[in-house]
């Protein structure tokens, strides 16, 4: 059909093809400038003129994932986590990025089924419930919002800050989180949970026995953070039990495509794109992101929103997902991590798509 120039289309003598006119010239192109305003990144970096169907923006979608897996895949920087000697088992090669829309389509590259542990990308989840059971206020009040600046296993942190727990994604908050959730027994504590990985997940995860008996078996460095929050007031239950929960917690096997999922259903406000079910309220939602925001790397969490400019949050088995709010989410793994114990292809891998695809929370900002 042939759109007339700057003039809106007028009624002539039939309706009909007075509104399929309508909707060629007008409506399409307002809505596909919408839906391609999200994607503005890839646009710029790529093309000259806009995609404006779906089609083109799915291509475009898997074209980044692809392109972020072939310029990382050979990058050997940073070793496997070894302080769970587990953890240093794992295949340094293996490298999976995968994005996941708001409506649950997925576009990926690499091993993206390797089930790894899922470690502390399982801690903004945990929160989630929290403040699903208690509310917002209680997180604060209980465990605190504040970033540390320090490593996520910082003793020091407990005695700098009054709130000693300092925010749930670092071990002594997550470990607090833990022990928050309002359980009649220990079984009962970790099946909660479970579950509630399993919720935002939309399918059902196992416990990795081997690295929760590794972990746990050389849990001393967390067993003093439980026992000094205990000494503190800080922690609500048993502390070998909080301690034990949350090691359970961190060796949950999930895959670069569940963690996908997982962020995909904070990208949808809170409901698993695909089951439908609502694991978090749309109100908390933002406030879940601003944690991963302020706190997701720990000790590199202003060098990571400096440059990718999203919420996320690492783990050290090598998993990440960062979240655009209302569109998508983009997971990524690979076991060397860096000092800080996040994954650097991981990192370099979402960063990178962040830029091409535009979707900075603070703008645009492709790599230099
Ligand atoms: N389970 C790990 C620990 O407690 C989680 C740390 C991490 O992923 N950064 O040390």
């Amino acid at each position: 059909m042939k759109c007339p120039s700057n003039t809106p289309p007028r009624p002539a003598h039939n309706w009909k093809s007075y509104w399929k006119q309508l909707s060629a010239c007008i409506l399409l192109p307002l809505l596909s400038a919408q839906t391609s305003l999200a994607f503005e990144g890839i646009a710029a970096t790529t093309q000259t003129t806009r995609p404006s169907s779906e089609v083109s923006e799915q291509l475009e979608l898997q074209e980044v994932v692809d392109a972020a897996y072939a310029k990382y895949k050979d990058l050997e920087e940073g070793a496997n986590a070894d302080y769970i000697p587990i953890l240093a088992t794992v295949p340094s090669d293996l490298f999976g990025v995968v994005i996941a829309t708001k409506d649950g389509q997925v576009f990926s590259a690499g091993d993206i089924d390797y089930k790894f542990s899922i470690q502390s990308v399982s801690k903004p989840f945990t929160a989630a419930l929290v403040m699903q059971q208690m509310g917002p206020q209680a997180l604060l009040d209980k465990i605190g919002v504040e970033p540390t600046g320090l490593p996520f296993n910082s003793k020091m942190a407990l005695e700098l800050y009054e709130q000693r727990s300092a925010n749930p994604l670092v071990n002594a908050g997550a470990i607090a989180a833990v022990s928050l959730i309002q359980a009649d027994s220990e079984s009962d504590r970790w099946a909660q949970i479970k579950e509630n990985l399993e919720d935002f997940a939309g399918t059902q995860l196992s416990l990795l026995d081997e690295v929760y008996q590794s972990e746990y078996e050389t849990a001393w460095s967390n067993r003093g953070i439980a026992n000094l929050l205990y000494n503190y007031n800080r922690l609500y239950s048993d502390p070998e039990e909080a301690l034990r929960v949350y090691t359970q917690q961190c060796s949950v096997g999930v895959s670069t495509q569940d963690l996908a999922i997982m962020g995909a259903t904070l990208a949808n406000a809170g409901t698993h794109p695909l089951t439908g079910k609502l694991v978090l309220d749309r109100k908390h939602v933002p406030e879940l992101l601003a944690l991963m925001a302020t706190a997701g790397f720990y000790d590199e969490s202003g060098a990571w929103m400096y440059s990718a400019g999203l919420p996320a949050k690492t783990g050290v088995g090598g998993g990440i997902v960062a979240i655009v709010p209302g569109k998508l989410a983009i997971a990524a793994f690979s076991p060397r991590v860096n000092q800080a114990g996040n994954s650097i292809k991981a990192m370099k891998a979402i960063r990178f798509i962040a830029g091409e695809l535009g979707v900075g929370l603070y703008g645009a900002n492709p790599e230099d």
